[in-house]
């Protein structure tokens, strides 16, 4: 890829760095399924620390860690509810029923949001006629709902509600690193009301490989074993564990640089005709914009020819996502040519 080019697709885009492929290169390593490469043991630790659950497990993918939850908290048959744009339900290839044998039943949130009273309406009295309700899903930051960060306390009350009516509660904190540095709300204190808390380290951490899952004891015990199964036990992969670990003390509180690029992009489109956006809405790294003139795809095809890579999300909506591949003359260069594009 070259540096001219200017890739706002995703945070996953992101190449290691020279500092972080030293240390990959440099890792100690052992047999992770045997239980003795030291970098696992020492991610997974940190991991743990800083989410403050009792242990953590290094997984390939976050859609392995948001899977590995699920089959944890449940039996086939039985139901979970989750929001109508979360990852789990858009972006994970149909693996709730394929692999768990659960039925999702979604909730519609705001920006990807939603409150206490929404769950409480979808509860059901025990009753033959229906799949027993075992597990809440929650998101932040909620990518289709523009890196939007849940607040603490209506998170909270979202899983006293779960809790009260004896569901299980999991958080795909894909990009928790995101809202805690945005908020200043520690990991920990977002992730202490869920039984599991997924993670990446390959978004905007800047990792090539690798997320986790992170809860109790025994469930890491129950989740290894399905990690197992599902095909995800590695070897020497302290190679990749490394690259996360690196990122994980490293590249944290740079993500603050990332949400000022995403914030000058917004402002920058907001400016321009033809376009609707909110810039008041980007709370993180995700830019989420509508164009009138032409659908999505076309102008992300005008946008190619020029070397700027975006994603067509809905039929006249682009998503565009800073990371450490940007900087703010590849914002500006951005802005210009929408600018030329849109007239
Ligand atoms: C990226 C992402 C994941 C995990 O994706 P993988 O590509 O499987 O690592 C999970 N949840 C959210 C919200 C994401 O954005």
């Amino acid at each position: 890829m070259s540096n001219q080019r200017i890739d706002l697709r995703s945070d996953t885009v992101t190449r290691p760095t020279a500092a972080m492929r030293k240390a990959m290169a440099e890792a100690e390593v052992g047999d992770d399924v045997l239980g003795d490469d030291p970098t696992i043991l020492e991610l997974e630790r940190l991991t743990a620390e800083i989410l403050g659950k009792p242990a953590a497990l290094f997984v390939p993918s976050g859609t392995m860690a948001n899977q590995l939850a699920i089959r944890c908290h449940t039996q086939h048959g039985d139901e979970i509810l989750l929001e109508a744009q979360s990852h789990v339900n858009w972006y994970e290839a149909g693996a709730p029923a394929a692999l768990s044998g659960v039925n999702c039943r979604t909730i519609q949130g705001v920006r990807g949001l939603f409150t206490a009273e929404q769950v409480r309406a979808e509860l059901r009295p025990a009753n033959i006629h229906h799949a027993p309700t075992r597990l809440l899903i929650l998101e932040n930051t909620h990518n289709r709902g523009g890196g939007s960060i849940w607040p603490l306390d209506q998170m909270q009350q979202v899983c006293a509600v779960a809790h009260d009516a004896g569901i299980a509660t999991h958080l795909d904190g894909a990009r928790l690193w995101n809202a805690s540095i945005a908020s200043g709300i520690s990991e920990a204190d977002y992730v202490k009301h869920f039984d599991s808390v997924s993670v990446c380290f390959s978004k905007g951490l800047g990792a090539p490989v690798g997320s986790a899952l992170a809860g109790s004891v025994e469930f890491i015990q129950r989740a290894r074993r399905f990690r197992k199964q599902f095909g995800g036990g590695m070897r020497q992969s302290g190679i990749i564990a490394a690259g996360a670990l690196y990122a994980l003390k490293h590249h944290r509180l740079r993500l603050a640089d990332d949400h000022l690029l995403a914030r000058q992009l917004a402002t920058g489109l907001s400016k321009l005709n033809h376009l609707i956006i909110k810039p008041e809405t980007v709370q993180t790294n995700m830019v989420y914009f509508d164009v009138l003139t032409m659908t999505a795809a076309e102008m992300a095809a005008r946008l190619q020819q020029q070397d700027i890579l975006m994603l067509p999300t809905a039929s006249h909506t682009l998503r565009a996502v800073t990371s450490l591949e940007v900087d703010a003359e590849k914002i500006n260069r951005t802005i210009d040519v929408i600018r030329q594009i849109v007239g």
